[in-house]
């Protein structure tokens, strides 16, 4: 186990603990950057991770890229200070529950997918964060687009 120095690294034991363990699982570096912000409240970019991966010489036992993944990586990492779990189910069951907001309400960097309902005799969108800057979805609808 590596000790954090306090210079130049914020690798906490347990920081390091868990990006042992979710390597091991085969976790993203994404994920396991997401998890330690989680639990410890300490940011780290996925490509923070790879690297103190390859200083531990963990090896990440992820199989080949899935689909969402690759549309990830052609689109680059979203525009966010925290890193999304796109591959967490719950994270498209709970995190990406339409706000279903009428036109009027939704702003600018709200996904403008249509909603099959109404409020109001107003259709209703999904009003998620957009993906990205230059698209008008969020990644679910982006997605699916
Ligand atoms: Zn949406």
């Amino acid at each position: 186990m590596t000790h954090a120095n306090g210079l130049t690294s914020q690798w906490t034991p347990q920081a390091v603990e868990t990006l042992t363990a979710l390597t091991i699982k085969g976790k993203t570096r994404s994920e396991i950057a997401d998890a330690i912000w989680e639990k410890y409240l300490i940011a780290f970019s996925p490509s923070a991770v790879i690297g103190k991966q390859h200083r531990l010489g963990l090896q990440n036992k992820r199989p080949p890229k899935t689909n969402k993944e690759k549309a990830r990586s052609l689109l680059g990492e979203p525009k966010v200070h925290r890193w999304i779990d796109f591959d967490d189910p719950a994270w498209d069951e709970q995190t990406n529950a339409p706000l279903k907001l009428t036109l009027l309400e939704l702003g600018d960097h709200q996904c403008h997918w249509p909603l099959n309902e109404k409020r109001d005799g107003q259709t209703l969108y999904c009003g998620q964060p957009n993906y990205d800057a230059d698209v008008r979805y969020c990644y679910e609808h982006f997605r699916r687009k």
